[in-house]
């Protein structure tokens, strides 16, 4: 029998979770560890040394759940420390509301869920939905099949040590699916300052560079499923060479 868990960072009645919970029903069984409220942009956190609250819930679609008063990391973590039966033979985390490409990844909860997975040795695919018009309706169907589809892949193939799937749909009928590199973001944030004493970053949501072929960001925008393999190992491996001809020297 193969086991899924399955988690996001919109908290554990989002609709896109439900979406996904549902289509992995087809895989067979599915447990939901999901945060209890929003978590968004909340990164890869753990809460270390502080009481985290857990709930049982049930969701709109009649699936049971847990909701942890903590990050996603934080879920996929105490699953693997005891909270449910471990090791699943997957972790799907999503579906977001909302792109995770490029740059978005390390602040992204769905995304860091994903790692937090990679971390446990479980294969792991995060899933956004990539909806850029403000007026258009979330419809998580198609996600969810595509979801569906790639989850069926990993089962068959595996991943490699510390290396996680990051999925993003648009909306609507994509023309396929690319396997994509991250672009490069360009972020449009901006201090806004309230009452005394109050600040909030606000400004206009991110864009990027969209017209460079092969990357997460122009397969979105060319109306593609884009399809990344993440790594954990962050080193900015071309550097080194450079890094070491800094001769950084520690004196005895
Ligand atoms: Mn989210």
């Amino acid at each position: 029998m193969t086991y899924i868990l399955v988690t996001n960072d919109d908290g554990v009645h989002a609709p896109g979770l439900q979406a996904l919970a549902e289509a992995m029903q087809s895989l067979g069984q599915v447990a939901i560890i999901a945060p209890a409220s929003n978590q968004s942009a909340s990164g890869h956190k753990k809460t270390l040394y502080t009481d985290i609250a857990i709930e049982d819930t049930t969701l709109a679609n009649g699936l049971s759940a847990v909701g942890v008063h903590g990050s996603p990391a934080d879920c996929i973590a105490l699953a693997a420390m005891g909270l449910r039966d471990w090791p699943p033979d997957l972790i799907v985390s999503g579906i977001n509301r909302g792109e995770n490409l490029s740059q978005d990844v390390t602040y992204s909860g769905t995304v860091t869920a994903a790692l937090e997975g990679a971390i446990h040795g479980i294969p792991a695919l995060a899933i956004s939905l990539a909806n850029r018009s403000a007026d258009a309706v979330d419809d998580y169907r198609i996600a969810a099949e595509t979801a569906l589809m790639v989850a069926q892949s990993i089962l068959q193939h595996k991943l490699p040590p510390l290396t996680i799937l990051n999925l993003n749909v648009p909306l609507g009928r994509p023309k396929g699916l690319r396997i994509t590199r991250q672009g490069v973001r360009i972020f449009r944030d901006a201090m806004e300052r309230g009452a005394e004493g109050v600040v909030r970053i606000g400004g206009e949501p991110p864009t990027g560079i969209l017209d460079e072929a092969g990357t997460d960001l122009w397969a979105i925008e060319t109306g593609y499923a884009s399809l990344t393999p993440i790594h954990l190992d962050m080193t900015a491996h071309r550097f080194m060479a450079d890094l070491a001809a800094w001769d950084i020297e520690i004196k005895e």
